[in-house]
């Protein structure tokens, strides 16, 4: 008998890959129970992805893997190597997951899953009161989690560390601090020519099925391709990756607004473009996950959506096909009268309804109350006020109810503490990744006027899309950006463009 050859590594491998597909038949039951799942199957629904969910963390967090992880580390792969990130990462996934004991785990899950519902109710009745009592016990079971850590400067780190891989809160206080100082004259100065721009003509009559009709073909005219996406329709719009050829994005149609439909499968659309840039190689290892970085992955979502969406170029060509579609609603207004309505900029009270330019200061608003409650310098009962007060502060808004307040976003129902600041460190990024881009691509305007988008998703595959997860995120922002984190760039962008529509400094 011959004894087995030691590859360490190997095995090590074939453990990852049987990970990685269970995460993702995971994220298939998720895309189901959100697209096509008939509503009476989520209890079912809520064990299958329970069980699933232990199986995977038993599997990863098992004594074998740890015996395995050792093995490879003693016979060490060339530095800077795809297996040298490899075995970096899934030791630093491996420590952080064994630290956090089971029940408290089961606890949090059970939490959330209680607090849901509960918030869903409040949001209706507009009745913080009663979210109150699911806030608080989500809130200590997260005081409880970050206790389980150690190494960090301040509590937040580790809720931040979840959704943005090694960032300290006090460099993402340091980006967020410096947007909201540059955003809030800019935003100020456009309040004061607030008539300058009309957006009326996408209030009006847009049937859901002419704007699928549209959309479908402006997706398709820039890069989904029907033999391995989907679109479909959700009451939250998302992207699921289940796979390489296998990109899902959702999205809603509101029939009375054509800048909803549109605009959120754009942003799908961008998510749903860097998971699937990702070289086939990486697929089923821990280093084609892109989602360690969400301010990496919305900065792409962010950019289809509002920096190219949003562009003029964009609609010189695509607006011929829009009015093709909806000749009696957009009959009198022509491609420029478009573009300035889809980047009207007016301070409002719902996040998810934000303008470009305002939607940062709705983060910075929510990154600074989490700090204080984590720390204790605000309480949950005083929570509404402080966001009234903040929401006046920032964005010169009177918040009338709580419902269209505090209570609007799922985030804290659902314990996710810390993944705010991604959202708007995402318009950080897009900013600095879209400076790159023009400075490399000198022709974009005139590619993306004639409907050329393949130059724009070759020059992002290759610059950032490819490389999946080969480096830390912070290192992979300095690579494509060509420096650290920088909000500069984005509001840069912003004043130039908006500046023009609005006719600051007399231009326009
Ligand atoms: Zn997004």
């Amino acid at each position: 008998v011959v004894p087995p050859v030691s590859r360490p590594l190997e095995d090590l491998k074939v453990r990852l890959a049987e990970l990685v597909d269970l995460g993702r038949i995971a994220v298939l039951l998720q895309w189901d129970q959100q697209t096509k799942m008939p509503p009476r199957g989520s209890g079912s629904r809520a064990d299958q992805r329970a069980t699933l969910g232990r199986i995977s963390h038993e599997r990863f967090v098992s004594v074998e893997v740890g015996r395995l992880l050792e093995a490879a580390e003693a016979q060490p792969p060339e530095e800077g190597s795809d297996d040298a990130e490899l075995l970096r990462l899934t030791r630093r996934h491996w420590e952080k997951a064994r630290r956090v004991p089971t029940e408290l785990r089961v606890e949090i899950t059970r939490a959330a899953s209680l607090a849901i519902p509960a918030w869903t109710e409040a949001r209706e009745r507009s009745d913080y009161p009663l979210l109150l009592p699911h806030l608080e016990q989500g809130l200590e079971l997260r005081q409880r989690y970050v206790e389980c850590f150690d190494g960090y400067d301040e509590p937040y780190d580790v809720l931040l560390d979840d959704f943005e891989e090694g960032l300290r809160t006090a460099r993402a206080r340091e980006v967020l601090g410096q947007l909201r100082d540059l955003l809030r004259p800019l935003i100020a100065a456009l309040a004061e020519r607030a008539d300058a721009v009309d957006a009326s003509v996408l209030h009006g009559r847009y049937p859901a099925g002419a704007q699928r009709a549209f959309v479908e073909r402006l997706l398709t005219g820039i890069g989904f391709n029907r033999d391995s996406w989907r679109l479909d329709v959700t009451a939250h719009p998302f992207a699921s990756h289940t796979g390489h050829g296998d990109a899902r994005i959702t999205t809603r149609w509101d029939e009375s607004y054509l800048g909803s439909g549109l605009f959120a499968a754009l942003h799908e659309f961008g998510h749903g473009l860097y998971d699937d840039g990702v070289d086939p190689a990486l697929e089923r290892t821990p280093l084609g996950d892109v989602t360690a970085s969400m301010a990496l992955h919305e900065s792409q979502s962010r950019l289809w959506e509002n920096v190219v969406g949003r562009s003029r170029s964009f609609w010189c060509h695509w607006y011929g096909a829009l009015r093709e579609t909806f000749p009696e609603q957009l009959g009198g207004t022509d491609a420029e009268g478009f573009y300035r309505a889809v980047n009207q900029v007016r301070p409002s009270l719902i996040r998810v309804e934000a303008d470009e330019a305002t939607y940062s200061l709705h983060i910075v608003l929510r990154f600074e109350l989490e700090q204080e409650l984590l720390e204790g310098r605000l309480s949950l009962a005083d929570l509404p006020e402080a966001w009234n007060a903040g929401m006046l502060e920032y964005l010169g808004v009177e918040v009338p109810d709580d419902a269209s307040g505090v209570l609007q976003d799922i985030h804290w129902a659902s314990g996710a503490f810390g993944y705010f600041p991604t959202y708007a460190l995402g318009n950080v990024v897009a900013g600095q990744v879209w400076a790159r881009a023009r400075g490399e691509l000198p022709d974009l305007d005139e590619q993306l006027a004639a409907g050329d988008t393949a130059t724009l998703r070759a020059w992002l595959c290759n610059a950032l899309y490819r490389d999946g997860r080969r480096r830390p995120p912070a290192k992979t922002i300095e690579r494509v950006c060509g420096g650290p984190m920088d909000p500069k760039p984005f509001v840069d962008y912003l004043a130039g463009k908006l500046g023009e529509i609005y006719g600051l400094n007399g231009a326009g």
